[in-house]
């Protein structure tokens, strides 16, 4: 589970979370939902390490995580944009990560690494999972290309198959889906979902799209200002929200 405690932030002046609590089940797809500028990626940031709370704490599991460093996380977080490596192919944005896990920092070293013992085996490993991964998001044909040759979905698709690939226990994602066509959004909600269940692993969703909170999610957080005004099953936040503000964001004829 992941457990957010009286979390605070604050830029400078500016107060941007106050006061939020949430507890994430082992499993469960918890979406966060609110308007642009109400402190979603502020909090998703927190929770992969990438930001330092002002107030609060955070466990992952039953390990508070406060001050442990992204990578030492076990998070995979897809971004608002992509962030992709340009430079590089598809093949070694997705295994760039593994690489750095894999191998010891000799093994890594461009032209002496290759020739210490396993560095090879280790190698070829991770070409097949990468394989594995990209194959299972239609991207198998695509990894060898770079980045600014695929279309926006393809490179939403590499992102999370980044992320993917590190096989996480938990995943972050901050409108993954966001530059995508009306189309093509919708199928990816539902590859997404599938993905989650097959894998049993647990995601905090960002988005400020609805109709995606309310298809993909176990438990819709809704977000205004920097608080959490409510947190229930979809169907609930529509038919019975707890606040005015909710009903007025959801479009709720309560
Ligand atoms: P969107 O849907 O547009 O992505 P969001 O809900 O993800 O919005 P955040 O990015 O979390 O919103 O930002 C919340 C608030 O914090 C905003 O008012 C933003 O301007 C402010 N903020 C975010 N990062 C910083 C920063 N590094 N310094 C100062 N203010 C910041
Ligand atoms: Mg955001």
């Amino acid at each position: 589970a992941i457990t957010i405690e009286k979390i605070e932030k604050a830029f400078g002046a500016t107060t941007v979370l106050r006061d939020v609590s949430l507890q994430i089940a082992d499993g469960e797809f918890l979406t966060l939902l609110g308007p642009s500028g109400c402190g979603k990626s502020t909090l998703l940031r927190i929770l992969a390490g990438l930001e330092v709370q002002t107030g609060g704490s955070v466990a992952i599991g039953d390990r508070i995580v406060d001050g442990v460093r992204p990578k030492r996380r076990d998070v995979a977080m897809v971004f608002q944009s992509y962030a992709l490596y340009p430079h590089m192919t598809v093949q070694d944005n997705m295994s760039v990560s593994l690489r750095m896990r894999r191998l010891s920092a000799w093994q890594r070293l461009p032209l002496f690494g290759r020739f210490l013992p396993g560095t090879r085996a280790t190698l070829a490993n991770i070409e097949i999972d990468v394989m594995r991964t990209a194959k299972a998001l239609g991207i198998g044909h695509l990894l060898g290309r770079k980045p600014g040759q695929l279309s926006g979905g393809q490179r939403q698709r590499v992102a999370v198959g980044r992320a993917m690939v590190r096989e996480p226990a938990v995943f972050l994602m901050d409108e993954p889906l966001s530059n995508l066509d009306a189309k093509l959004r919708v199928q990816m909600r539902a590859e997404i979902k599938e993905l989650q269940q097959r894998l049993g692993v647990t995601f905090v969703y960002v988005t400020h799209d609805q109709s995606e909170a309310m298809t993909m999610s176990d438990r819709v957080a809704v977000m205004l200002d920097g608080k959490l005004l409510q947190i229930s099953p979809p169907q609930e936040i529509y038919a019975d929200p707890n606040d005015r503000r909710v009903a007025e964001f959801v479009g709720s004829p309560k």
